[in-house]
């Protein structure tokens, strides 16, 4: 299985959690642009504080910030084996950075899964969310709870709520995600590289579907 791979959609879809998985199964690069900005947040550095002010807003960091980012990841020797990216391309911008990206590195998308999901359940999973603070893995406390609570099945790390899941910054982002995301969906089914999955149900059978999903013949 090829993986190069883009995961689209909406806040909440489960984008995260299945790229975690099937990065590490399949052993390639898990490029998340959120975690990135969240990492550099707590490290407090430039970049980080005024990344952190646009996102507890819902708004989107800009394009140019973002692609810098990416860039580094994708020259990385790690992304050569394969890659999946979480959370980027966000705009139209953003996907044609990334096609100028991948000619300079002479790769093609194999896939863009589009995760699909009902908005009222959007809202129910990110307010309900909690993320490993360590590691960053994400929990649903209603759905998918630690075992233990508070605490991260994977490593024992303390899990917390994060600041851009509360109800008022969830419906902002699911706004900015209708405006400036959703149109990739038909940018790139004209490409013919997109993969429609269902991402309600549970992770494993979500993680079965995106399977099919990437043995799928490229013209379907
Ligand atoms: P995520 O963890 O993917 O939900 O991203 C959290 C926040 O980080 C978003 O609401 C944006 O503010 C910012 N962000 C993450 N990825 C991008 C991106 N590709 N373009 C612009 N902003 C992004």
């Amino acid at each position: 299985m090829r993986v190069r791979v883009v995961f689209l959609g909406p806040p909440g879809a489960g984008k995260g959690t299945q790229a975690r998985e099937l990065a590490r199964e399949a052993g390639v690069a898990h490029i998340a642009t959120g975690d990135m900005l969240r990492e550099a947040a707590a490290a407090g550095t430039p970049l980080g504080r005024e990344a952190k002010r646009i996102m507890d807003t819902g708004a989107l960091v800009p394009d140019d910030v973002i692609v810098g980012l990416i860039a580094e990841h994708m020259r990385a020797p790690d992304a050569a084996a394969g890659f999946i990216l979480d959370g980027f391309p966000r705009t139209i911008a953003q996907a044609q950075a990334l096609e100028r990206l991948l000619a300079d590195v002479g790769h093609d998308l194999d896939r863009v899964v589009f995760f699909d999901v009902p908005e009222a359940e959007l809202l129910r999973r990110l307010t309900a969310r909690r993320v490993c603070r360590v590691c960053g893995t994400p929990f649903n406390v209603a759905s998918a709870p630690p075992r233990q609570a508070g605490r991260c099945d994977r490593c024992g790390g303390a899990l917390y709520q994060r600041d851009d899941d509360s109800e008022a910054t969830v419906k902002r982002r699911l706004d900015v995600y209708a405006v400036q995301t959703a149109p990739l969906l038909a940018y790139y089914g004209n490409r013919a590289v997109l993969v429609r999955v269902s991402g309600e149900g549970s992770i494993e059978t979500v993680r079965r579907a995106i399977h099919e999903a990437l043995g799928q013949e490229q013209a379907r």
